[in-house]
């Protein structure tokens, strides 16, 4: 029996906690705000799964990897696929009510999936439904929850090797701990924040992986970040699913002519193309949205199977049975992280980590869309097993990617522009967003540097964040620079290939 410090409560924490009580060890859990609250709540569409007469686990492994851009390590997504269906009959066992149609499991169609293999809950509430269910089981059983607390720091301890032995903590009140413990668990999710548009909640702030930087361990892919096409176009960039899509709703510019018609797959192209796409069509028309129109759905049909959307939109003061509503891209799913093999176990001794936070392989250069909740479940359930064998540890070499100690300082440039998370946010969105190019982060870098250089310490917990964006978006830009040709989400207009890409003004955002 161990001693687990799991860090989160997202799908991926709740299920590795509720796996490694079952499996007899002492788990204890901080997450940074309520147990429910996280990325996995706001989750709409839902979880694909090769669970259906007609489908496979080839035909889902086919579409990951073509949807990765030849960047996913296909052993991973053997196993996600492979391992999938059982992790949602759990699933489905703990409590989750998937919608059902004719008394069969419902089951809709996303992007850039060649079966309707997506299960839903609640119609688009799909997270919120798992979410609830999961903490639900978890409070019922023998676990230590620290709600409103904070991850400040993992502890390590020098000896052959560097291991993980724990974690600095903030607890609700303010009182700082050190929790000890025999593996600690990140399940800390996304880090959105790292841009001013972005789908996700305040808290997505990749403490987690910037921890497991600065305790010595290989992040990988961190410059692949995935923008979703479709947000709506007002203050918060509420997610329109691409399951809207899925269900016959189509893309317009401001003339009102459909500019996804003639790609492959339309507007059920790979996420990065039609984000891409979006953002070149808001180029064209000065900066100003695109639409997208769902009228053709009815208002009966879009009230009942996006009630979540349906309630935001309606909320704004727009009716998307009567006229198709703004939408643009923004920040949504990290596909890099901290590095990873098959069980969660990352380059450090005694840190594993699981979900959005981690770098697994599964998604390559462009995340297929429904599959971050399963990646969560999945992988939750293999770092549960590693836990019974702490003492076998892959080497750290055999993990992808770089340490930051090993990455060198570049001398520090003066910047007139002062730090804030806001001014981080900006730079991030104009210089590694949707189109990259060679100058621009080349001059972003030097500004990080500048004001990692002049950044006072971190006292409170949202000084903690924003040292955690700050170190994170240096290493986002570095690695965006260092490779010039594009893939998936990380596009280059200098890279000859797809030069031909326009750049949209931050200012026309
Ligand atoms: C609007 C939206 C819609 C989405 N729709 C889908 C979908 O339909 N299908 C799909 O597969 N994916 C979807 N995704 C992506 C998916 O929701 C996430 O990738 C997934 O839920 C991540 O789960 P996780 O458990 O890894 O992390 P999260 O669910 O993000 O949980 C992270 C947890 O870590 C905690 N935490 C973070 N930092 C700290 C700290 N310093 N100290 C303590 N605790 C901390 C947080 O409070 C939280 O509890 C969507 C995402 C968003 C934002």
């Amino acid at each position: 029996m161990s001693r687990v410090l799991v860090v989160g409560s997202g799908i991926a924490g709740l299920s590795l906690a509720l796996d490694a009580v079952a499996a007899g060890h002492e788990v204890t859990v901080v997450t940074k705000g309520e147990l429910g609250q996280s990325n996995t709540r706001y989750a709409q569409g839902g979880v694909a799964a090769a669970l259906f007469p007609d489908d496979s686990v080839a035909s889902h492994v086919s579409d990951t990897l073509a949807a990765g851009a030849g960047l996913c390590d296909p052993e991973a997504v053997r196993v996600l696929c492979a391992e999938g269906p059982d992790r949602i009959r759990e699933l489905i066992d703990l409590g989750v009510a998937f919608d059902t149609h004719d008394g069969e499991l419902a089951h809709g169609l996303e992007a850039a999936h060649s079966f309707p293999r997506i299960l839903h809950a609640g119609g688009d509430a799909t997270g919120a439904a798992i979410s609830s269910a999961l903490v639900a089981r978890l409070r019922e059983r023998d676990v230590a929850v620290h709600e409103h607390a904070f991850l400040l720091a993992l502890r390590t301890e020098a000896g052959p090797g560097t291991r993980v032995v724990g974690a600095e903590v903030e607890l609700d009140g303010g009182a700082r701990v050190l929790l000890d413990a025999d593996a600690v668990v990140l399940a800390t999710g996304g880090a959105g924040q790292l841009y001013p548009f972005t789908s996700n909640p305040a808290a997505a702030t990749g403490d987690g992986v910037a921890c497991a930087a600065r305790a010595g361990a290989r992040l990988a892919d961190v410059e692949l970040y995935q923008f979703h096409p479709t947000t709506l176009a007002l203050p918060g960039n509420f997610l329109v699913s691409e399951a809207v899509r899925g269900e016959g709703a189509v893309l317009r510019n401001a003339a009102g002519e459909r500019f996804m018609a003639d790609v492959d797959g339309a507007e059920l192209a790979p996420r990065d193309v039609v984000a891409r796409a979006v953002f070149a069509e808001m180029d064209r028309q000065g900066g100003v949205p695109v639409v997208l129109d769902a009228t053709a759905l009815g208002a009966e049909f879009l009230a009942a199977r996006f009630p979540s959307i349906d309630a935001a939109v309606r909320a704004a003061g727009l009716d998307w049975a009567a006229e198709p509503v703004p939408v643009t891209p923004a920040a949504h799913y990290w596909m890099g992280g901290v590095a990873t093999d098959l069980w969660g176990r990352t380059s450090v001794p005694g840190l594993l980590a699981i979900g959005e936070c981690a770098r697994t392989g599964v998604h390559g250069a462009n995340r297929l869309a429904s599959n971050s909740l399963l990646e969560g479940a999945v992988f939750a359930d293999r770092a549960a097993r590693a836990l019974g064998d702490l003492d076998s540890w892959p080497t750290p070499g055999s993990l992808p990617g770089t340490v930051l100690a090993d990455t060198p300082a570049a001398p520090a440039l003066a910047t007139s522009v002062p730090f804030t998370r806001a001014a981080l946010q900006q730079l991030m969105w104009d210089a590694v967003g949707l189109v990259r190019d060679g100058e621009g982060l080349a001059a972003a870098v030097a500004t990080l540097d500048a004001w990692a250089a002049s950044a006072p310490a971190a006292t409170d917990r949202a000084s903690h964040e924003d040292a955690n964006l700050l170190l994170l978006a240096r290493a986002c830009a570095r690695a965006a620079a260092d490779r010039p040709r594009s893939v998936g989400a990380h596009h280059r207009s200098d890279d000859p290939a797809t030069a031909r890409t326009p750049q949209l003004a931050a200012a026309t955002r």
